[in-house]
């Protein structure tokens, strides 16, 4: 019996243990506003470098952002492994009332202030300050000095990059790679949200961008060879959040029909996720003129659902507003973002947009991963994006700072037989039980 409980010990043991790897080089990709379905397998039959990606590596079947499904928090969340509420990037568009300070979508002087930031430690800051070497291409937030450190290599996000300076991107780092320079590679994409917002995930614009991405990630994998990488290097590619449909004809929530500005101290985004701080004494009225409102929820910051993982962010602001899928909340129509089409004028209507309940299915985004350390031809149970963080410190070989993500969520992507045994509590579950029926 002592050699039975020593047996079934060593078994839950493994089950908590994350095995280090082999210290391998990892290249990272993520790819904003990439929804699930972009690569259902219908679509991947019109996309051969995905197909291939696929069939080499590993698949979830989908990824659940973190709320609000947006970029910063889910950058970050991703980064750190953590909910928003936890790491502090809690939106887009932030206001700080103690400093008076404002984080506006990474744009502003401000943004790059620690205040953001040193909330928790992303990766490629413990790397860093591990003396492993990272190279950076238009992520955002590369160029900030987070807890005082900066990677080693930082190509600062400036605007939209293209598709030439995405390939070129990928080419220097398999540069990096190849003679030593990089032990992390992590590039930035954000032409296939663009293309999202302004013509919706269904457009041809979209699919087309998609193709783009497609072909160089095709060329990718031949470049991976032609260096002689393919046994050194793990390739994971991901992304923020999915995109809906919007339709500004009809589905607007215009905020001055019920509330008026002088009313309000600070108001901070537009469209499914909108921060309010009231002007003093005006929090009730405000909260109960806005209860009334359809097609949306407003919250006390107490009352935000605990499975948002969002309510205990210090900039989270005493009224948050969210829209029903679809819905576009913002002050009157004047203050919509437009976006600056053919016309050179802002006055193109945007037709997607994300932020929403980050369990709507269209919020839903991607994992893949190929390499050495990866099974091949896998297609793994849907994730979350804080159990991204888990895996990638894995394949670097790096011990996890404390973290939301869940072990057993991504065990099962690995070779290695450990952790292959880990594919959920199930397996570990069955395992003690045959252990426990087998006599020793
Ligand atoms: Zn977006």
């Amino acid at each position: 019996m002592a050699l039975k409980l020593e047996a079934l010990l060593l078994v839950l043991g493994l089950s908590l243990a994350q095995p280090a790897s082999a210290h391998r080089k990892l290249l990272l990709f993520l790819l904003d506003g990439f929804r699930s379905d972009y690569i259902s397998e219908e679509a991947l039959e019109f996309l051969p470098g995905f197909k291939e990606i696929v069939s080499r590596g590993v698949k979830v079947d989908y990824l659940t952002p973190d709320f609000p499904s947006l970029s910063y928090p889910n950058y970050y969340t991703l980064m750190t492994g953590r909910h928003c509420e936890v790491h502090q990037m809690t939106g887009n568009y932030m206001w700080d009332p103690s400093t008076n300070k404002s984080f506006d979508i990474g744009v502003n002087r401000d943004s790059l202030m620690p205040l953001w930031w040193n909330g928790s430690e992303p990766l490629w800051i413990t790397l860093t300050k591990a003396k492993r070497k990272v190279y950076m291409y238009y992520w955002p937030g590369c160029e900030v000095e987070i807890l005082g450190v900066r990677p080693t290599y930082c190509l600062e996000y400036k605007n939209v990059p293209t598709d030439v300076n995405f390939a070129n991107a990928i080419s220097d780092a398999l540069d990096s790679f190849k003679n030593g320079h990089a032990d992390l590679a992590a590039i930035y994409y954000e032409r296939i949200d663009v293309e999202g917002h302004h013509y919706g995930p269904s457009s041809p614009q979209r699919k087309n961008v998609l193709k783009a991405v497609d072909t160089v990630l095709k060329y990718m994998t031949q470049w991976i060879q032609e260096r002689d990488l393919q046994d050194d290097l793990n390739v994971m590619i991901f992304s923020d959040h999915g995109m809906t449909d919007i339709f500004w004809m009809d589905n607007v929530i215009e905020l001055n029909k019920y509330v008026t500005q002088d009313d309000l101290q600070q108001v901070k985004d537009r469209g499914p996720v909108v921060s309010l701080w009231p002007a003093p004494g005006k929090h009730s009225e405000i909260y109960h003129k806005l209860s009334k409102v359809q097609h949306m929820t407003v919250y006390e910051k107490e009352a935000i659902p605990s499975r948002f993982f969002y309510k205990r962010g210090k900039f989270v602001s005493p009224l948050t507003l969210v829209a029903d899928k679809g819905w576009f909340i913002t002050e009157n129509r004047e203050m919509l973002p437009f976006w600056m089409n053919s016309t050179r004028k802002r006055e193109g209507w945007q037709h997607g947009w994300h932020g929403y309940d980050n369990e709507l299915m269209d919020m839903r985004g991607i994992f893949l991963a190929f390499g050495p350390d990866f099974k091949s031809n896998f297609r793994a149970a849907p994730i979350r994006s804080v159990d991204v963080y888990n895996i990638m410190c894995n394949v670097v070989g790096i011990t996890p700072l404390p973290n939301n993500g869940s072990w057993s969520r991504v065990a099962c992507m690995l070779k290695d037989q450990a952790s292959s045994l880990l594919c959920g509590q199930l397996t570990i579950w069955a395992l003690v039980f045959i252990l426990l029926l087998c006599p020793i």
